[in-house]
């Protein structure tokens, strides 16, 4: 008996995508009257930090500098606003911007760039106030305010109320109703995305809409719930689907073989079942591995090898996928037209265990496949083996391209200006 309600299942053969292509009615930042204006920017440079707060990747800082360039030469103030981690509501002294306010001055060496103490309050509103055309203000990490999660109005108001025009370019949180995402929209007359957005949007909505076939989605990492939630609407959308990383193991169970301690999520094996028997309705093909590679113990192991997925024993923690299963996704990757790939095909963080992912992620730079990649660790894995230049696109945002592939509008397009 499968627990996967009605209304669940009928969503599969129906894909509506007016809401995702309505992000075109939207105004964008070129649509906008910037001349000298006092401009909030909501970018997203949530970048990961190694032990000793050094930015380690700085892709999202690097990627919204179009849009500050295009404002400096619109004269404008530029105000800008991104969280920083989980700090839970609280002042975090790890979690400042400092090192991003370090960065950015790296990056725009000829600008007068401040950083504020906090993102409200009136020493905040006094730099605002004193800021220069041409000159840019970092405000501090939203999220040390509990109201920013909340999205409460009158903080909102209050951050709006620094800036004449509102423009977003955090493509990584627009799945967020967040106040500096979301609810500072209502306040402003003129509010549109910046370049960092569009481009996003139009990669992915472009491989959305007008699928080049076959069109084939790699899915891998081991959060299976937000990726599951996406599979439904590649059934019938994608024609080959293939499955590796961690959420492989929930599948396999699925299927009735044994994964002796390998991650999984029993929460959803019924979906699991549902989809894959579906899936036999269209004609979207669901690939799972025929071989792995386990060991005994991820953090230390002694023993690794590959097996068969008909012998994994009790005691194996699968970390990758084998030498046969590399070979079969080579193989439909080489026929295919486009490519997303959401997530890694094993724990690439060990040189032990990233094989698969690497051997995978050189095959479709090597034949020059057209390959989008969604998820932050997905990225992350591309950057450690220095692929990231090669490779078509690597998206800004895991869950929000997960959210777009789903087909919705994302809350923080929905509420900017319409054209
Ligand atoms: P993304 O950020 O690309 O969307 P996820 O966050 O879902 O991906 O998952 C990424 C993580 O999944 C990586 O840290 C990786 O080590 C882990 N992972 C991949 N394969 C396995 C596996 N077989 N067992 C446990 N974790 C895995
Ligand atoms: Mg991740």
């Amino acid at each position: 008996m499968l627990i996967t309600d009605q209304k669940e299942e009928s969503n599969l053969s129906e894909r509506d995508l007016s809401g995702m292509l309505k992000f075109r009615e939207k105004m964008s930042i070129t649509d906008l009257d910037l001349k000298n204006k006092r401009v909030l920017v909501r970018v997203d440079f949530n970048v990961p930090l190694d032990e000793y707060g050094n930015i380690t990747d700085s892709r999202r800082i690097r990627m919204t500098l179009p849009t500050i360039h295009y404002l400096l030469n619109e004269n404008c103030r530029i105000i800008l606003v991104s969280h920083l981690g989980r700090p839970g509501g609280q002042k975090s002294e790890d979690l400042r911007l400092a090192p991003i306010y370090k960065r950015l001055k790296e990056y725009l060496p000829f600008v007068r760039i401040f950083h504020a103490p906090d993102c409200v309050g009136p020493e905040v509103e006094n730099m605002v106030k004193n800021l220069k055309k041409g000159e840019i203000l970092l405000l501090e990490n939203p999220r040390f305010h509990p109201q920013e999660k909340d999205n409460d109005p009158i903080f909102s108001g209050e951050l709006a109320s620094l800036a004449d025009i509102y423009v977003t370019d955090a493509f990584a949180t627009a799945h967020r109703k967040h106040s500096s995402t979301y609810g500072v929209c209502p306040y402003f007359k003129q509010k549109g995305y910046g370049f960092l957005m569009e481009k996003e949007m139009k990669f992915l909505t472009h491989c959305i809409e007008k699928p080049k076939r076959p069109f084939t989605v790699i899915l891998g990492g081991k959060k299976v719930e937000d990726k599951l939630d996406v599979i439904k609407y590649l059934i019938g959308l994608a024609d080959n689907v293939l499955i590796g990383g961690g959420m492989a193991y929930t599948f396999l169970l699925a299927k009735g073989y044994s994964i002796g301690k390998s991650v999984r999520d029993l929460t959803r094996l019924d979906n699991i079942k549902y989809y894959l028997k579906e899936a036999n309705n269209y004609s979207t093909k669901i690939y799972l591995p025929r071989d792995v590679v386990v060991c005994d113990e991820l953090d230390y192991p002694t023993e690794i090898k590959t097996v068969p997925i008909t012998e994994i024993g009790d005691e194996h923690v699968g970390v990758d996928i084998g030498e046969e299963t590399i070979e079969i996704y080579k193989k439909i990757l080489s026929q295919s037209e486009q490519v997303i790939w959401q997530g890694p095909l094993g724990v690439f963080e060990k040189k032990e265990f990233e094989n698969g992912t690497r051997e995978i992620a050189r095959y479709l730079i090597e034949k020059e496949i057209f390959t989008i990649i969604g998820g932050g660790d997905s990225a992350a894995a591309f950057e450690k083996f220095g692929f990231q230049d090669e490779v078509s696109f690597i998206s800004t945002g895991g869950g929000a391209s997960l959210e777009v592939m789903r087909g919705v509008l994302l809350p923080a397009i929905e509420c900017l200006s319409d054209k």
